[in-house]
C-alpha cells in the first residue's frame, strides 16, 4: 500500500459515476509500481472502483476467463 500511486490521488477519481469517464485513474494505475498485485487482489475480493487499471466490468470479465 505504500507504493500505491493512488494515495496520492482524490478518491474520487477511482469511482466515476454511471456513464462517467475511468480514463484519468487507468492511466495512473498504468504507472503504478503495484498494479499486478492491485489488480489479483481486486479480481479475488469483487471490489468496486478502479483498481489495477481496471472497471468492475473488466474484473467481471476475467474472473468469467478464469473460471
Ligand atoms: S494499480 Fe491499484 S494501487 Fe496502483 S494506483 Fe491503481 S488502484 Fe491504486
Amino acid at each position: 500500500m505504500a507504493d500505491a500511486l493512488c494515495a496520492q490521488v482524490d478518491g474520487d477519481v477511482w469511482f466515476p459515476a454511471v456513464g462517467g469517464s475511468a480514463k484519468e485513474a487507468k492511466a495512473i494505475c498504468k504507472e503504478c509500481p503495484v498494479l499486478e498485485q492491485c489488480l489479483a487482489f481486486a479480481v479475488e475480493h469483487h471490489e468496486v472502483g478502479i483498481w489495477g487499471g481496471t472497471s468492475e466490468k473488466q474484473r467481471r470479465a476475467l474472473r468469467r476467463e478464469a473460471a
